[in-house]
Formats: structure tokens, sequence, C-alpha cells
């Protein structure tokens, strides 16, 4: 069993109160690099997130709102606090996420990110009178706090996602329910710890609560007292999510699923292309939402590339990421190891090849994935069409740019994208037809907290990060003030 002095307690935590579920019921968090059973944590009942919902609603205050200051100083003393922390929590995450020790450790500095970001800008949300005096009023614009919120965020970034959302509610005013994958709950919970020690927020103001989606997942989009559900997770969770909360049309922020193209032109420095293509696409394990999972590379230079990845990819490491340097960790389960396997047993069929990595048949036990490169891969199999979420890289081949793009676009998510070439026209072309929130030129890297990061089309709506992310969680009030 995992010991820390941030997990003292495993339960939810309600209206300012560590909270077990009255029944004793838990469930169980597992080291994915081992296999064994690190922790069993309070699983919380429907009417313990009615409660956290109530809980939130007390700390929700609209007729005397919470100063700018008050909220700057919650931002900025939970950001110290897990800059003071940063090797702990990130041990945590590491033993429940699998991903290696200086990755995790690195995510903890990334979420403190967007709490310094949105204490530095908080004072965009102050009240402004405009400049012009329409109607023969003088008109204010507030932003008010949209409610209680609950807050769903996916295993991949135990700390990441939920400093993105959590860093702007807060900023906003907005108390919230918060519920982690179940894969992760102990890296939230440790964040909870530090938010009880380290910060003088309301009772009610954050309520954790862990357990079965079905259940919190029903409170949330039922209860009138939650008007916004802020989801980070797959496409098919975040459909139901609109469907179950349209009756009460509530505001709904989606980070979904993604299918990201990484395009190679024949003009692109091929070592810097190849360089940036690892460190995208094997961070997490090939587990993130902004990892390229199709890649583009122009016909002329595909051999020279291919020899260039594999040349990378043959001197990775693979190992449990707590013991020491390794590259790669695990999977996070047995469903995830069994994709990433599908997708490549189905791409061999269908006839592409292998350029680096294992035949399906020597995988072996465990959950530890090679990184893996293939080429000749075409539309019909199952890794240019679907999120594989592992450390699959597959290559297919193309001639024209308006062919890329449209390929580039032949998929219903439009999250991250990439591409690579030295003609800046060219770059400005690609990016404008990508129909994607992001495209890095000449760039691997993900989002930042000074940037909005979102998706278009099947990936989401709304935006974290930036001015944008910092105006998610407010609604604008117009008062025109008549005499
Ligand atoms: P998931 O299965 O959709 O789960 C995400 C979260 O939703 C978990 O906390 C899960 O709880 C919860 N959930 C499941 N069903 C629910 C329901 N009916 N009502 C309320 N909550 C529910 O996704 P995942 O496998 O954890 O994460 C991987 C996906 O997230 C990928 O598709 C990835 O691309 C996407 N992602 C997107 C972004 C982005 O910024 N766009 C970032 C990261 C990840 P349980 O764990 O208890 O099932």
């Amino acid at each position: 069993m995992i010991e820390s002095p941030l997990l003292e307690k495993l339960n939810g935590y309600i209206g300012g109160r560590w909270t077990d579920n009255a029944q004793g019921n838990t469930f169980d968090v597992y080291n994915p690099a081992t296999g064994d059973v690190i922790a069993k944590v309070a699983s919380m009942s429907e009417s313990e997130v009615e409660d956290a919902v109530a809980a939130g609603k007390s700390a929700l205050r609209l007729t005397s709102p919470y100063s700018i200051e008050t909220r700057r100083k919650w931002l900025e003393d939970i950001r110290d606090a897990l800059k003071a922390n940063k090797e702990e929590v990130g041990r945590i995450l590491c033993m429940e996420h699998g991903k290696p020790l200086h990755e995790a450790q690195g995510e903890v500095d990334y979420a403190a990110g967007f709490f310094d970001y949105c204490s530095k800008h908080i004072q965009a949300l102050d009240a402004h009178t405009i400049p012009e005096k329409p109607k023969d009023c003088t008109w204010t614009v507030h932003y008010r706090p949209v409610g209680v919120t609950g807050l769903i965020t996916p295993w991949n970034f135990p700390i990441g996602m939920i400093a993105k959302k959590l860093s702007a509610a807060l900023a906003a005013g907005c108390p919230s329910v918060i519920k982690p994958a179940s894969e992760t709950p102990l890296t939230m919970i440790a964040l909870f710890s530090l938010m009880d020690q380290h910060t003088d927020m309301p009772d009610g103001m954050v309520n954790l609560v862990m357990g079965k989606a079905s259940v919190i997942g029903k409170v949330l989009c039922e209860s009138p007292d939650v008007p916004m559900l802020s989801f980070t997770g797959s496409t098919e969770v975040g459909r139901k999510l609109i469907v179950d909360t349209a009756e009460q049309v509530k505001k709904l922020a989606l980070e979904l699923g993604g299918n990201a193209p990484f395009i190679v032109f024949d003009d692109a420095d091929l070592d810097a292309a190849a360089d940036n293509l690892i460190a995208n696409k094997f961070r997490g394990g090939g587990q993130t939402c902004v990892c390229a999972n199709r890649i583009f590379v122009h016909e002329k230079v595909a051999d020279a590339f291919g020899e260039k990845l594999a040349e990378r990819v043959n001197k990775m490491t693979v190992g449990d990421g707590i013991n020491g340097d390794v590259d790669l960790g695990p999977l996070i389960n047995k469903a995830g190891f069994d994709k990433v396997k599908r997708h490549l047993e189905d791409a061999l069929e269908q006839g592409a090849s292998l350029v680096a990595g294992k035949q399906p048949g020597d995988l072996g036990d465990g959950l530890f994935f090679p990184p893996t490169v293939i080429t000749d891969v075409t539309r019909d199999m199952c890794c240019y069409r679907e999120e594989t979420f592992g450390p699959l890289v597959p290559m297919a081949l193309f001639r024209t740019e308006e062919e890329v793009i449209e390929a580039g676009n032949d998929t219903e998510f439009g999250l991250a994208s990439y591409v690579f070439t030295g003609d800046a026209d060219r770059a400005q072309r690609v990016a404008a037809g990508l129909r994607f929130g992001h495209c890095g030129w000449n760039t691997g890297t993900g989002p930042t907290p000074e940037a909005p990061f979102g998706g278009m089309k099947a990936s989401g709506t709304g935006r974290e990060g930036g001015l944008e992310g910092l105006f998610e969680f407010v609604e604008a009030q117009t008062v025109p003030r008549g005499f």
C-alpha cells in the first residue's frame, strides 16, 4: 500500500471535512507497473454527492462576492503548495498512473502554472464600464460566477487536467464538486490535502467525490444547483453529458478526444521533426489527447524519416517509472494495452509493415508496450480512424499539400495537429486549412497555461488556459443605468 503524508485520508472531502462513505464502500487503486493494489479509496453514494453539491451552494456568494484579492490569494496559495510539494505529488502520480517520475513531477509544475497564470490575470474579471453611452445609459459589464460547477477529469493527466479547470473556477468565484478518474484518485486526494492545509478557502468551496461515474454523473447532470459541468475525457462520455444535461440547458465545457495529424513535408528539417515527434508521441506512454495519432510523411522523405524514427525508438527504455530514468512506463490498464495491440495487429494484417518495435505475438505479459513504428498505413486501418492512446507511430505517405490537408481533416476530431515545413507560406495555408484547435508549426508542443487550448468538431467546446480559459466559468451580466 502507498504511504504518504498527503494520503493520510483516503476519503471524499465535503464542506471542508474529510468524509467517508456511510456504508464503508471503497474501490481499489492499482499501480499499473506492478499490478499491485496500492490503496482503497472511499466510493461516494448519491446522497453524499448531493451533500457535496449542497456544500458548494452554501459557499457560493452572489450578493457579496469574494473579492479579486481573496480569490488571487487562493490561487497563489495552491500554486505555492504544489511547487513546494512537487516531488511527493509527482511520486504519487507516478505510482498510480505509471508515467516516468520526471514526467510526473513535471506535470505538477505544469499544473502550478495554471494557478499562477490565473492569479496574475484575474484582474481581467473585474467589472468595467463601456465607453459608449447607448440608449442614454451608462453600461457596466460584470463577470458573475456561473455557480456550483461539476469538474470531471480523466486519468491521463491526474493533476494537469484539474488544474486547468479549478484555477479558472476559483478565479471566477465558483465552488466546485470534483470527480477524478477512478484509475487516479490519489493525486487528487493529495491536492485536496494541500488545499486543506495551505489555503483558507471557505468550507464547501472545493469538494471531492470519488467512485462510480454513473452515480456521480447522474447527480451532477440532474441537480438544478449545478448549472455548469466542465469535463475532460472521451467523446463518448462527452456526448452522453450533452444529452443528460439538455433538459436543463446546462453550460458545458468539453475537452474530448483527439486524432492528431503530424505532417512532415519534404522540405522539413527531418531530424527536428523526428525529435519533436518522439517527445510528443511518447509523453505519458502515448496516452495524451494531443499526441500524434496519424503521421503523414511526404513520399520523397518517407524512408529517410522512418530510419530516423527507428534509430531513436530503438534507444528508448521501457520500465517502472519510479525506479529511474526510463522513457516509457506501462499503459494504464489491460483494456488500454489490448487496444494498442489490436491497432497494431489490424494494421499489419491490412498491409502495413513494422519499422521498429515487436510483432504482436512477442509483446509478453504486463502492461509495458514497446515503442513501435509502422509504415504504409491507410485510412481503413483502426490506427488511422481511432485514437490509439499508446506508443504506436503509424506512418502514412502523401504527395500534395491539398491531399494532406484533406487527409488530416478526415476525422470527426479537431484537437491538436502539427506541420513540419521550411516554407512559411505553406505552413500558414496548412494551419488555416486544418480544422484543429491547436496547430504546431515546426514544434510538437502541446498546451501551456498562457494560451487558450481546446477542440473543434467532436473534440469539444470551450477553451482552457489563456484569457479565454479565464472567462470560462463566468457569465457576463450587463447593468445599464438610466439615471
Ligand atoms: P473517460 O472514460 O471519458 O472518463 C473521463 C472521466 O469521466 C472519468 O473521471 C470517468 O470516471 C468519468 N465518467 C465516465 N462516465 C461518466 C458519466 N456517465 N458521467 C460522468 N462522468 C463520467 O475518459 P478517460 O479514458 O479517462 O480519458 C481518456 C480520454 O480523454 C481520451 O479520449 C482523451 O483524448 C481525452 N482527453 C482529452 C483532453 C483534452 O484536452 N481535450 C485531455 C485529456 C484527455 P471513471 O474513471 O470513474 O470511469
